[in-house]
């Protein structure tokens, strides 16, 4: 994996960056969730995002496989719905069930831990009873995309064939890009080779 797609991808919602697994290049298309371990790794970078701490690591091999079908099917769904919420359509029905299906899967209790820098995390804790748990905190950071979160802010990366959806969460809301080091920094780039070339 690129370093970028580390912890602080800075697509603003635990949910964009699982999107962002599967991404537009030049070079055309490519899922950085091809195997089973791919999907085991992702889930472990992730884990200390919002409520997941706890959560992963406890997937048997032969659940990964299962699990792989289901995040790819996820993420498919969390794509219509945050299109649909974007662009202000109804929200769809079969992407909607496919969610519901992995939210009500998760059997998490709370916990408020307190953390030695200061302040406090919530921490989630599953039982121990479906594999399909592992993927309840990305579900649940789409639901919070599609309820909460203003959609005029929900946008596409504008550089080329990116088209990353990410949150912006920037004061005067103008954000372009899904990461400066990314996309704008190309983006910048090109314009300037453009305006010399005119000059
Ligand atoms: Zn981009």
């Amino acid at each position: 994996m690129e370093p970028d797609d580390a912890l602080g991808d800075e697509l603003g919602n635990l949910a964009l960056d699982f999107l962002h697994t599967v991404r537009r290049t030049r070079h055309g298309v490519e899922d950085l969730l091809a195997t089973p371990s791919n999907l085991l790794a992702w889930l472990d970078q992730h884990r200390d995002v919002g409520p997941t701490r706890g959560l992963v690591g406890r997937v048997s091999v032969p659940d990964a496989r299962t699990l792989l079908d289901e995040a790819r099917r996820l993420r498919a769904d969390i794509g219509a719905l945050v299109e649909a919420s974007a662009t202000g359509q109804p929200v769809p029905g079969l992407p909607l069930y496919g969610l519901n299906r992995v939210l009500t899967a998760t059997r998490w209790s709370w916990r408020l831990a307190p953390v030695p820098s200061g302040g406090a995390v919530l921490e989630a804790h599953g039982e121990d009873t479906h594999a399909l748990e592992a993927l309840g905190p990305i579900a649940l950071a789409a639901a919070h995309l599609v309820t909460s979160v203003d959609a005029s802010r929900l946008r596409r990366c504008a550089s080329p064939p990116c088209g990353t959806w990410f949150l912006d969460t920037s004061k005067g809301g103008r954000r372009r890009w899904c990461s400066m080091a990314r996309c704008g920094n190309r983006e910048k780039a090109a314009t300037h080779r453009g305006k010399r070339r005119t000059s």
